[in-house]
């Protein structure tokens, strides 16, 4: 296995965003975080937020004039699309491709739109990637600690023949090379991604635990029970795979639920089920299910909204919600 070259703080220049006015577009999860750690890296930073709802809002009180997209593109050199995937095609084509400078650089921090060619940027442009392996709240508060939160960098257009040293900076003014910095491309990015909140993270997961919660409930045991075993704990196994791998996981558990792991796990993710994960990644590499996760978009989400309903008043989720109000120390 040849082992991929990571970048740290020493490997970026932060002398690379020097002079450029970078428009941060959307306030929300990463906008926020982008912008704030940006400004305190010293670089000159303008916030496009949509006005009306909170985020508008908490962008004013953090010390920012919010302007529009189109304003923000106007004025800045380097523009980094931190919008819902979902409307980014349509942004794109009314507000920055006729406002974008000549020579800019165009940022992301998914590859979703690039390589599902919903944007097609000119070949004047920079185009790349800084895509935080974290949610917005921890890259501001880990880079407030003087930590980082770890990024993946990726080029798809080289315009300036400085892209990947623009790229490794803005990384290190997020604080992401406290972190470290791993290169890739905007296809490996948005594949894998894709896959790995669709199969494992989000979608395995979640049916995974429900189907757990249920197998116990539908036996009879107490609701109670069944969430403490399926939901809660899952946490804490995770914590100890975090920091040590499965051999601390393991190590910490006992030998039945060791010896139990080693029968049971088998008999659940059979080989059918690899198959089936083979087949999502293959939906995901021809563009089945973004086409059909932007066509879901352009009918008013008829099947998301129905799906977000069903999972929001499974039996779990009103048992766990009594559960945790009870537990001080995970409120917020
Ligand atoms: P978000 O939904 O939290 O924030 C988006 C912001 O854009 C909101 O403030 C919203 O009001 C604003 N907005 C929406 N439509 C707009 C419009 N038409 N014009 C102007 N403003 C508009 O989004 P997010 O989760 O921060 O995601 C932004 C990007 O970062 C996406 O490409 C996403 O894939 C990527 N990303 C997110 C995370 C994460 O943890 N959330 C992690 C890695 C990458
Ligand atoms: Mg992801």
């Amino acid at each position: 296995m040849t082992e991929a070259k990571m970048y740290y703080d020493n490997d970026a220049d932060l002398n690379f965003l020097k002079g450029k006015t970078i428009a941060v577009l959307g306030y929300g999860s990463q906008g926020h975080a982008h912008a704030l750690n940006l400004k305190d890296s010293g670089v000159n930073v303008v916030v496009a937020q949509r006005s009306g709802g909170d985020n508008h809002k908490k962008a004013i009180e953090d010390g920012w004039k919010p302007v529009s997209v189109a304003e923000a593109v106007k004025q800045a050199d380097w523009v980094h699309i931190l919008l819902p995937d979902e409307v980014q095609r349509k942004v794109w084509e009314e507000d920055i491709k006729p406002n974008i400078k000549k020579n800019a650089v165009l940022s992301f921090a998914h590859g979703f739109n690039i390589r599902f060619q919903q944007i097609v940027p000119t070949s004047d442009l920079d185009v790349i990637m800084i895509a935080p392996k974290g949610p917005g709240h921890l890259v501001r508060r880990q880079y407030e600690e003087g930590k980082g939160v770890p990024c993946l960098v990726a080029v798809e257009q080289n315009a300036s023949g400085k892209a990947k040293d623009l790229a490794l900076a803005y990384a290190k003014a997020i604080g992401g090379t406290k972190g470290g910095v791993l290169e890739t491309t905007f296809k490996e990015e948005t594949e894998t991604d894709l896959f790995g909140e669709q199969s494992v993270l989000c979608g395995g997961l979640v049916e995974l635990i429900n189907s757990g919660f249920e197998t116990l409930v539908e036996a009879g045991y107490q609701p109670e029970i069944a969430y403490f075993e399926c939901c809660h704990e899952v946490k804490l196994i995770v914590d100890l795979i975090f920091e040590g791998g499965l051999g601390k996981m393991n190590y910490s558990i006992s030998d039945t639920a060791e010896y139990g792991e080693y029968v049971t796990g088998k008999r659940l993710i059979t080989p059918a089920v690899k198959a089936e994960m083979k087949n999502v990644l293959a939906d995901i590499q021809s563009g089945k299910f973004a086409n059909k996760w932007l066509e879901e978009n352009k009918t008013g989400r008829p099947f998301f909204n129905k799906a977000r309903k069903e999972v929001s008043e499974r039996m779990i989720e009103k048992i766990g919600a009594r559960l945790r109000s009870k537990m001080s120390w995970i409120k917020k």
